[in-house]
C-alpha cells in the first residue's frame, strides 16, 4: 500500500504501521452487502432492510444514500414492498410478520448464522434445554432465541452460568453466538461443563471462522505494536471483542469508525501502530487511516498475516434467480 509523505510541519506519529491480515470483510458480510445492492439495482428503491445490514456506520450511510431504507421491524415496511433481513438473522415470527403484510422478502441472512439457528431447532425438538453464550439484547441472540423461546436461556459470563438452576441437568446443550470472543467463550463453555458434564453441544463451532480468524490476527498484531487500532461500529460485537483481544494482549486499544476519530493522546511514544478492522468494516477506511498516518510521517507499512481466508458464500436464491433472468432477457421473478 502506498503511503504519501509527510510535510515539514507535519504533526509527529508513529513511524510504521502494521496491518493484520486477515481483517474486514467476511464472507458474510460481503454476501449481505451485495444482496441489497444487487436489489437496489435490479428493482429499483426503495429497498427496505430491516435493522442495518451489517452493523457498520459507513456501509449504511452509502446504502442510504442508493436507495435503501432501514427500519427497526417488518412491520414498519409498507405491505407489499420489498425487504431485506440482515446478516444476523431472525426469528421466525419476523418471516411470519413480513408474509401477513405481503412482503417481498430476500434473506440476506449468513449461513453461519442459518447453522446456528438450525442447531437451535434441532436440539429443541430433541426436548433439551439449550444454553445460549451471547449477548443479550444483539440481533443474532434474539434471532436466534426466537427458534426456540420456550428452551433457550441466554448466559454471557462465567458467573451467569455458576448461578444457571436448570429443570433436568442432565438433558443440557449448549450453542452460540458467531462472532464472541473465542477465548471467553472457551472459558464459558469450560464452566458448563463442569456443572452439567452430561451437556453437549454443535459438532462444530458456533464461533465463525472470521471472528476467529481476526481474534488470532489481532493477538500477533497486539504482541508486535503499542498501539491496535480497530476499525469499526459501536455496535459491532466482532469489533468489539477484536479491541478487548488486543488489549488482553498487552496493547493500547482503541474503536474507530474512522481515521477521523484517533486522538492525539493515543500516539504519543508510539513507534508501529498496529491496525485491523471489524468484518463489517469496509477496506476503504483501513485505507483512509494508511493515509492518515503517511501524512504524520508514517514510511513503512507491512502486513503481519496469520491465516490465508478464502471462503465465499453464493448469494441468496432469491438475487440469484433474479440475476440469471436478467442475464437471459427475461423479466425478473417475482419475489415472495
Ligand atoms: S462475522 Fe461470521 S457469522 Fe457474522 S456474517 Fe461474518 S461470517 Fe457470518
Amino acid at each position: 500500500m502506498d503511503v504519501p509523505s509527510a510535510s515539514s510541519d507535519s504533526p509527529t506519529g508513529p513511524s510504521r504501521i502494521l496491518l493484520a491480515s486477515p481483517r474486514g470483510y467476511c464472507a458474510g458480510v460481503d454476501r449481505a452487502v451485495h444482496t441489497v445492492e444487487h436489489a437496489l439495482d435490479m428493482y429499483g428503491a426503495p429497498v427496505y432492510v430491516r435493522k442495518e445490514i451489517v452493523h457498520n456506520k459507513h456501509v449504511v450511510e452509502e446504502l442510504t444514500e442508493r436507495g435503501a431504507i432501514f427500519v427497526d421491524q417488518e412491520t414498519e415496511v409498507p405491505e407489499g414492498e420489498i425487504v431485506v433481513f440482515s446478516a444476523h438473522g431472525v426469528a421466525p415470527s419476523v418471516h411470519e410478520n413480513a408474509a401477513a403484510r405481503a412482503l417481498r422478502t430476500i434473506d440476506a441472512t449468513c449461513p453461519l448464522v442459518t447453522k446456528v439457528h438450525v442447531e437451535a431447532r434441532k436440539f429443541a425438538k430433541e426436548g433439551y434445554t439449550i444454553v445460549l453464550i451471547g449477548h443479550e439484547g444483539h440481533e443474532e441472540v434474539e434471532g436466534t432465541t426466537g427458534e426456540a423461546p420456550e428452551n433457550i436461556v441466554l448466559v454471557q459470563t462465567e458467573e451467569d452460568v455458576e448461578e444457571l438452576e436448570l429443570d433436568d441437568p442432565e438433558h443440557v446443550s449448549y450453542i452460540t453466538q458467531t462472532t464472541l470472543s473465542v477465548d471467553e467463550t472457551s472459558a464459558i463453555i469450560a464452566a458448563l461443563k463442569r456443572k452439567f458434564p452430561a451437556i453437549t453441544g454443535p459438532k462444530t463451532d458456533d464461533i465463525c471462522y472470521a471472528t476467529t480468524n481476526r481474534q488470532q490476527a489481532v493477538k500477533e498484531l497486539a504482541r508486535e505494536c503499542d498501539l491496535v487500532l480497530v476499525i469499526g461500529s459501536t455496535n459491532s460485537s466482532n469489533s468489539n471483542r477484536l479491541v478487548e483481544v488486543a488489549r488482553e494482549h498487552g496493547a493500547s486499544s482503541y474503536l474507530i469508525d474512522n481515521h477521523t476519530q484517533v486522538r492525539e493522546e493515543w500516539l504519543n511514544g508510539i513507534e508501529t501502530v498496529g491496525i485491523t478492522s471489524g468484518a463489517s468494516a469496509p477496506e476503504e477506511l483501513v485505507r483512509s487511516l494508511v493515509e492518515f498516518f503517511g501524512e504524520r510521517g508514517a514510511d513503512e507499512v507491512s502486513e503481519l498475516k496469520t491465516v490465508d481466508e478464502d471462503v465465499r458464500f453464493m448469494l441468496p436464491g432469491e438475487i440469484r434467480k433474479a440475476l440469471d433472468a436478467r442475464a437471459k432477457g427475461e423479466e425478473l421473478p417475482v419475489l415472495g
